[in-house]
């Protein structure tokens, strides 16, 4: 592509920085990479659901094989740590444990055996003596080693790849919300907060956001955001001893979030969480926070009263552990009996940006549209922060063939 294509990507988290990076950045034999600009509504980069996670570079073993996420999160866990490394990042390949207490856990323990073997991600399976190796606080029957996960800081990750979008002259601007797109045969143009912005093409990585950022470019999103608050208590600085590593729980198939685990951070605090509430805000960090207008929006999407109905239980189980530290405590002591509620003090909660259809199914998969001129990446959950190199390859490839299309 010519230096004269340029681009412009909504949203600083690590999907749109990285979909940056991957534009400008010059190609062996094509010359140099797009004019670049991108808009970040937030004075910093990583605001939201990128700055808010539990830093784990997942290795791919949970997902349906043949999805994007499983083919992606594989090649990722690779990627995403060595950029780490290469740009000074802080990054562990610390392996982590799947424990299962009761013997139905061993049974689903087994089916996710066989689905990392589907995705081709080694895992060991652990008698009781052996997990004790690894970490001797927990008391399971059977556990699952994975060691191809691993850990980093995603905002430190978001700060190197605006490094490299400034060397290679990219328009970077904080503070400039997007407020609406028009294409049109010669280009799209991206109405905001401060001057207008043109170019030839869009990319959408609005994360909470990104369906109302689609429909104002015109698309028809065919899903609604819902945003699932995850909350997170810490271990007590004199209590990180009882978790060397990462433990998750056997995750319910139902169910789209992993639930409840312990994950050992880069700078060594110890996390416990995240949990899976409605927010009632799209970027509602707490109860308190909240938008009529996103409530409004929830409510009247019919997607949402079917889901409710499918997950009326989990869900008040969710409030109710939100609401109670004891029962967020209890959670976590099935993986780790030592574990009490005075072990935990809170922490900063993140909100997931999820996918949901008008038939009340949540979008699995990451999910990428592509209209004139624009792209739009409007289902970007867990493991996205992982797997946002591959986006971004994905995303540039779409932005490319669009522009050569349409170039003729
Ligand atoms: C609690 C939690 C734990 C998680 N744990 C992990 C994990 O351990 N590992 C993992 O791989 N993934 C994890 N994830 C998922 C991961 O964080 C996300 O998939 C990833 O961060 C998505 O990145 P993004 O760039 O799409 O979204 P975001 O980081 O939310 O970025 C979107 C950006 O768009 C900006 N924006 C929105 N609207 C506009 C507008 N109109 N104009 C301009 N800018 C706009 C926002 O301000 C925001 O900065 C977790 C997520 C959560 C919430």
């Amino acid at each position: 592509m010519a230096r004269s294509s340029s681009v412009i990507v909504v949203g600083g988290g690590i999907v749109g920085l990285a979909v940056a990076a991957r534009l400008a950045q010059p190609r062996p034999g094509a010359g140099s990479g797009c004019e670049v600009i991108v808009l970040e509504k937030e004075p910093t980069w990583a605001a939201h659901q990128t700055g808010r996670n539990s830093g784990v570079i997942h290795s791919g073993l949970y997902y349906r094989p043949g999805s994007r996420k499983a083919s992606m999160c594989q090649a990722a866990s690779a990627s995403m740590l060595a950029f780490a490394r290469e740009h000074g990042v802080p990054a562990q390949r610390c392996g982590k444990l799947v424990v299962a207490v009761t013997q139905p856990e061993v049974e689903r323990l087994r089916a996710l055996q066989q689905r990392a073997e589907a995705n081709q991600v080694p895992v060991r399976w652990l008698e009781p003596s052996e997990i004790k190796e690894f970490e001797p606080k927990v008391a399971a029957i059977a556990a699952l080693r994975v060691e191809s996960t691993g850990i980093t800081d995603y905002r430190a990750i978001c700060t190197a790849l605006a490094e490299q979008l400034a060397d290679h002259g990219a328009d970077l601007r904080l503070s400039t919300r997007v407020t609406a797109i028009r294409a049109d045969g010669q280009g799209v143009t991206a109405e905001t907060t401060g001057p207008a912005v043109r170019a030839d093409a869009l990319v959408n990585c609005a994360g909470l956001h990104s369906d109302r950022v689609a429909a104002s470019g015109g698309q028809r999103p065919g899903v609604r955001i819902i945003p699932f608050r995850g909350e997170y208590y810490e271990l007590r600085p004199e209590r990180r001893d009882l978790v060397r590593g990462l433990i998750y729980p056997v995750p319910d198939p139902r169910l789209p979030f992993l639930g409840v685990h312990l994950t050992r951070m880069v700078d060594g605090s110890v996390h416990a969480g995240p949990n899976a509430v409605l927010a009632l805000r799209r970027e509602g960090y707490r109860w308190l926070d909240l938008s009529v207008r996103d409530t409004c929006q929830t409510l009247a999407y019919p997607g949402f009263w079917r889901l409710a109905k499918t997950y009326l239980a989990t869900g008040v189980s969710e409030v109710a552990r939100s609401l109670s530290k004891q029962r967020f405590a209890a959670a976590l002591a099935r993986l780790v009996p030592g574990i009490t509620a005075d072990d935990l003090v809170p922490c900063a909660a993140g909100v997931r940006a999820q996918a949901l259809t008008p038939a009340g199914a949540l979008v699995d998969d990451f999910l990428i549209q592509t209209g004139p001129r624009q792209v739009h990446v409007l289902n970007a959950p867990s493991p996205a922060a992982t797997s946002a190199l591959e986006i971004a390859a994905e995303v540039a490839g779409r932005v490319t063939a669009g522009l050569r299309a349409t170039n003729g």
